[in-house]
Formats: structure tokens, sequence, C-alpha cells
């Protein structure tokens, strides 16, 4: 799968997290956002000036903020057929764990 020449175009033009500067790391990695949802506005999905550059944090906070209908698919979910969260039982287990890891190391 290669990306979108747009979402390289927006990339390469912020290069940091719009939101917090970040250049981001494993955990959150930078995506490309749609100032305009692209559900509501399909002929600008692939206009860079309809793109900004986010962390997955802020693209999260953002997206709750807003309350855009588009839902943000983290790695470890995938969508059925439907559209809605499919997650293996083996995959959850493996993400509480490692989500129980990061609170704690948080907490230091
Ligand atoms: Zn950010
Ligand atoms: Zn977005």
């Amino acid at each position: 799968m290669s990306t979108p020449r747009y979402k390289k175009t927006v990339r390469e033009r912020d290069i940091v997290c719009q939101g917090c500067g970040t250049v981001g790391t494993k955990n959150n990695q930078l995506t490309v956002h749609h100032i305009k949802p692209k559900c509501r506005y399909p002929e600008l999905e692939k206009d860079p000036d309809n793109c900004t550059l986010l962390c997955q944090r802020c693209h999260t906070a953002l997206h709750k903020k807003q309350g855009y209908p588009t839902p943000i698919h983290k790695p470890y979910e995938r969508l059925d057929r439907y559209g809605r969260r499919k997650e293996k039982p083996k995959d959850r287990k493996r993400r509480l764990r490692r989500e129980a890891k990061n609170r704690k190391k948080k907490r230091r």
C-alpha cells in the first residue's frame, strides 16, 4: 500500500504535529487530518489545503471535541463489514496489558 500523494505533500509541508509540535513516536504517530471531514466533503479529500498534520493524541482529542462521525482507527482495531470495531480476544488482552503498562509508566 503506498501513501497517497496528497498525504505526502501534507507531511512534507507540516513535518511536525500542528497541535503539539511532536515529530511523532512509535506509539503516537503522525496522521493526516482533514479539516473539513471527507465524509461530508469528499471533493476536498485529496486537497492538501484541507489537511493538517496531527499526532494521534491530538487527532483523537480534536475529533472528540468536534464530534465528527469519522471514527479514528487505532492500529489494533479492525472494522468488520458493517464498519463496526472488531477486535480479536487475543489482541484485546494484549492491548489491555499494554495500556496497564503505560499507565504505570506515566505515574512515575
Ligand atoms: Zn500532537
Ligand atoms: Zn481527522
